[in-house]
């Protein structure tokens, strides 16, 4: 027996073997001949959802020595145990040498390359292969994926998330030195402010008279400095106290905004602060180095990329980068009750015979004139992070929602009212707060305990805790720094609503203001440990005020 023919018959033995372990080979091995010329094609038309696969088996110009060229493909094969595979030979020579990529399944390279040449059996191969896949895939509990990401940037300092932290974040970073790229799920910017239909920044200044701080300056005011520039504040202040005037500069607590102005106010400053911007991406994960965070993983519509950072700012809201880097949080559900998720919505053509609030906050500025309204409509439970939670929050409250406007159509003087606008999705208040290297406590927040690593300041209410009216008198609290610090994890930074604190000090800070003041803190602290090498947790904190206080933040009570 020839060496070729000796080498086809093992080929063939071991073929089978691997086929004889699938249940149900998805084609027969084709009789293709003793030498193994010829062209073969091989497809599973059948495989449908479980992993359909195309293969071809090819030899087109084999000539006397059974020169093959396959491939092999599984386009489905999607997260783990895609197959992919290529047996070539294009210009085989004497000994018919071929190359095979990536075959995940039961069959491997040598086998592959042993079936394809010569003999024809690669399409047969690459079927099985498939179907073996689809088998594996299909089974129940976890899919492991094998996947190659490729690297498509580079950046100092890379903040996940563009709501009003992850924004300011990203403008402090440029600002403090650093080459600084915004990643943001949606298309546009604002978070919750935009895309929630918020109407009104809350939480700029504590209550307390006689002065009635301002807590929140810096960067933050520089926004609403553009807002105002671009005629996006409106007059609306549904919170009766002391009046400041926003357009000079002085902030009032709470202050009324246009969503879409916020959004242009975010891409103006970004671009002059010269932040790259990456839009409808995903932060699906982080880039790992043992427990160091060295970047970030992204799906889009240009696929799977990775993005590498020498600190991530996790600005998502959800904590998601660190709760994917293996970060410990805290659960809403472990300390007190889950602040409720709610579907924001517009009305328009409210008559100006109605009155009042009627319902929410009357939409101030060029937009008062058309009689729109912002309400909170209904409201769901439940885990906000859970899909299937979010997906039934968002069919239950859309339905009700478009029969509350109907019903309220019907009432005489309401004929004109009308469904103008819905929430991006529905506002999910409450998810994860992760563990940080210091929890900001109840305590803390109603005796104002004062850090030596304090790099912001939150004086909004804890509407559940304390009702509205205790901080009326209250002066605010100081952020520290370690609560921006996720335990266990390093080159991360905190920001927004997922940092280290109780509930109470959760509800506080949560609003946009102080979001929007942490963001300051964490992007500056970014810039810093990227620019001088250091792990954020070992970052000089003094350096960090002082780079804060030169942009203008405000520190001090
Ligand atoms: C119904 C409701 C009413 C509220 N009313 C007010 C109010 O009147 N005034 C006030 O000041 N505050 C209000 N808040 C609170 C406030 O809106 C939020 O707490 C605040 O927006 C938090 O800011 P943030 O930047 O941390 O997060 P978010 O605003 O949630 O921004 C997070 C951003 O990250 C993006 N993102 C999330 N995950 C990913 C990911 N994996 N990859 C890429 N991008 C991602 C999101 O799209 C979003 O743009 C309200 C909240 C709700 C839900």
């Amino acid at each position: 027996m020839s060496r070729r023919q000796r080498e086809h018959e093992e080929g063939q033995a071991k073929l089978t073997k691997s086929l004889s372990k699938n249940p149900s080979p998805p084609a027969p091995l084709p009789a293709s001949g003793a030498r193994g010329e010829g062209v073969a094609i091989g497809r599973d038309p059948a495989s449908g959802a479980r992993g359909e696969g195309v293969a071809i088996g090819r030899d087109p110009a084999s000539g006397a020595r059974g020169e093959s060229f396959a491939i092999g493909r599984d386009p489905a094969s999607g997260v783990r145990g895609e197959s992919f595979a290529i047996g070539r030979d294009p210009a085989s020579g004497a000994r018919g040498e071929g190359f095979s990529v990536g075959s995940k399944c039961g069959i491997d390279r040598r086998q592959f390359l042993d079936a394809a040449i010569g003999t024809g059996l690669a399409a047969a191969a690459v079927s099985a292969c498939a179907a073996e896949t689809a088998e594996k895939a299909t089974q129940p509990g976890t899919y492991r994926e094998t996947l190659e990401t490729p690297l498509v940037g580079r950046h100092q300092v890379v903040v996940a998330g563009g709501g009003p932290s992850g924004v300011i974040a990203a403008l402090a970073a440029a600002r403090s030195g650093a080459d600084t790229l915004l990643i943001e799920r949606y298309a546009f910017l604002g978070g919750n402010g935009t895309a929630g239909l918020m109407t009104c920044y809350n939480g700029f200044r504590n209550q307390r008279p006689p002065e009635a701080l301002q807590t929140v300056k810096g960067i933050p005011a520089e926004y609403i400095a553009e807002l105002v520039r671009l005629g996006g504040v409106t007059d609306v202040d549904p919170y009766p106290h002391a009046k400041h005037d926003v357009r000079a500069g002085d902030l009032p607590y709470c202050i009324g905004f246009d969503a879409e102005a916020a959004k242009i106010a975010a891409l103006n400053l970004l671009a002059k602060e010269g932040v790259k911007l990456r839009l409808h991406s995903w932060v699906v994960g982080p880039m790992m180095d043992g427990v160091r965070v060295v970047g970030v993983v992204v799906e889009s519509k240009s696929g799977r990329q990775a993005i590498a950072a020498d600190v991530v700012v996790d600005a998502t809201g959800d904590g998601d980068v660190a709760a994917r880097a293996g970060a410990p949080f805290m659960g809403p559900a472990s300390q007190g009750d889950r602040m409720g998720m709610s579907l924001m919505y517009q009305v328009g053509g409210v008559p100006a015979s109605i009155e009042g609030t009627f319902g929410g906050i009357r939409i101030g500025g060029h937009h008062a004139e058309h009689g729109r309204v912002v309400r909170w409509g209904p409201g769901f439970g439940g885990d906000g992070l859970d899909v299937e939670n979010l997906t039934r929050a968002e069919v239950e409250t859309r339905r009700k929602l478009w029969e509350d406007v109907q019903a309220l159509r019907k009432k005489p003087g309401h004929e004109s009212i009308y469904l103008a606008l819905t929430a991006t999705g529905i506002g999910v208040r409450e998810t994860r707060r992760i563990l940080g290297e210091y929890v900001v406590t109840e305590q803390d927040a109603i005796r104002s305990t004062r850090f030596p690593d304090v790099v912001a300041i939150s004086s909004n209410p804890m509407p559940s805790y304390h009702g509205t009216r205790f901080f009326f008198e209250h002066e605010g609290f100081e952020i520290p720094y370690r609560s921006l610090l996720p335990k266990k994890i390093d080159g991360l930074v905190l920001t927004g609503r997922c940092i280290s604190c109780e509930q109470a000090p959760f509800q506080s800070a949560r609003s946009m203001a102080p979001a929007m003041a942490v963001g300051h803190g964490s992007g500056c602290a970014a810039a810093l440990a990227a620019k001088e090498r250091v792990e954020p947790r070992n970052l000089n904190v003094q350096a960090l005020q002082k780079l804060l206080v030169s942009q203008k933040a405000e520190l001090r009570m």
